[in-house]
């Protein structure tokens, strides 16, 4: 490995053992969880600040976060946790100047249910974490006879009432990033991707496919200052969709809208008529493993509620799950950020049975993808939320030694056998 601050072979005859190379694997791993956190921060202070809002400290753990991976600053590995630990409480603070801004800029969102699949006709799909580029796109196209579809991300929009308020916004089509290459195939009309998890698309779609934002693709047209006009012609020329149904999805349970049943939430629990609730989400990804959610979810015993969140919903979301007194069994809290309300829906329960988050009867189960997951994975260990069951598998830039840390202080175990996994999540001991 060249060292570019010795400027010479790391570990080679005049090594000096400041750079690279004198780097202790544990606060590398610890650098590297650092790194990962600040740019999934990142990604919600840029969505925020395209709606208007920032936060100082939020800015400023950011340049000390990066500062201190710079190579020699700090042997310290106790300090490195901390860093670590207040990366997670930092995206907690930038999640709910995300959530706020979300909610004035959009409305409190309320339960929806969504139709999945498309109608005859002209037809845009657009997909990603921006709801403002939704907001633009639905405003531009309002009147011109072509429907806007959600994909991936996307989906939560439909629970924000001065989104849905656009009758041509019509449904979901398709489901999380990874099967991007299949869904924008099949998928006649022009496709909108406005954040990150974008696949290198295939030539049979690539000049349907625009992107905007902070995300772009070699070869592939830019839209600058939301004029989405091109886009618009396109998808007046391109083939009409057709009409093809496949039922529909719900989202849209924002901490305001499931706090609105506690009452009875709280009296399902206290007469045993709700056992258990799962957390069941987080990124998706294409590696196999990930049937695991899908099986754990169809598992799950019928008096219990699982929430979810982010793109890995669509492992579960595809069946329906009944409800426990009108409370629905699935509850879809929305996008990765939206995992706030995951957090303030347990704080809730937790105040309204007088106890912590770790005594109530929750189990989180997060599958992990990319750096977004590991900022808010840090927000839940910030939290001091324990027995977090993490998979499919375990970040590779954790050294044993940094997963000892880990299981010691917080129990975090990674994802088994389906079975005896939700044998232990339902055994009394075993909780958050
Ligand atoms: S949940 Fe994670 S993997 Fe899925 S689209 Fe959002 S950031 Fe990407």
């Amino acid at each position: 490995m060249f060292c570019y601050q010795c400027e010479q072979t790391a570990g080679g005859s005049g090594c000096t053992k400041v750079g690279v190379c004198g780097k202790d694997e544990d606060i590398q791993s610890l650098q590297d969880t650092l790194v990962f956190a600040v740019k999934g921060i990142a990604a919600y202070a840029y969505h925020a600040r395209q709606l208007g809002k920032s936060d100082e400290q939020v800015d400023a753990f950011m340049h000390e976060a990066m500062f201190s991976t710079l190579t020699n600053v700090d042997f310290d590995l106790s300090r490195y946790l901390g860093l670590v630990l207040k990366a997670g409480e930092m995206n907690l603070r930038v999640m709910e100047m995300l959530n706020d801004v979300h909610v004035e800029r959009f409305g409190s969102p309320t339960p929806a249910t969504v139709p999945s699949g498309t109608k005859a006709g002209p037809g845009i799909l657009i997909t990603g974490h921006d709801l403002l580029d939704l907001y633009e796109l639905l405003k531009q196209t309002e009147g011109k006879g072509i429907n806007i579809y959600t994909h991936g991300e996307m989906l939560p929009a439909h629970g924000y009432p001065e989104l849905r308020k656009f009758d041509h916004l019509v449904g979901n089509y398709g489901t999380a990033w990874q099967n991007q290459k299949t869904e924008f195939d099949a998928f006649s009309g022009p496709v909108l991707i406005t954040t990150n998890c974008v696949m290198l698309p295939k030539d049979s779609y690539k000049d349907r496919l625009f992107t905007c934002g902070i995300v772009g693709v070699a070869g592939v047209k830019h839209i600058e200052d939301h004029d989405f006009s091109e886009l618009i012609e396109m998808a007046l020329s391109a083939p009409p969709l057709t009409d093809s149904e496949q039922g529909t999805l719900s989202t849209g349970f924002h901490y305001t809208a499931v706090l609105g049943l506690a009452d009875k939430i709280v009296a399902a629990v206290k007469s045993g008529k709700i056992r258990h609730f799962f957390f069941i989400g987080g990124c998706d990804g294409a590696k196999p493993g990930r049937n695991y959610f899908t099986e754990l979810a169809e598992k799950v015993p019928d008096d219990c509620i699982i929430l979810t969140a982010a793109c890995g919903k669509y492992r579960i979301n595809a069946r329906d799950y009944g409800d426990i007194d009108g409370i629905p069994r699935l509850l879809d809290t929305g996008q990765c950020n939206d995992c706030y309300s995951v957090i303030k829906i347990a704080v809730a329960l937790a105040e309204a049975f007088d106890c912590g988050v770790n005594d109530l009867p929750l189990s989180l189960v997060v599958s992990w993808y990319e750096q977004k997951a590991v900022a808010i994975l840090l927000t839940l260990l910030h939290l001091g939320v324990e027995n977090i069951r993490l998979g499919p598998t375990l970040p590779a830039f954790i050294t044993p030694n940094v997963l000892n840390v880990l299981v010691e202080k917080f129990a975090i175990k990674p994802t088994g056998d389906v079975d005896e996994d939700l044998a232990a999540m339902l055994k009394p001991a075993e909780t958050a």
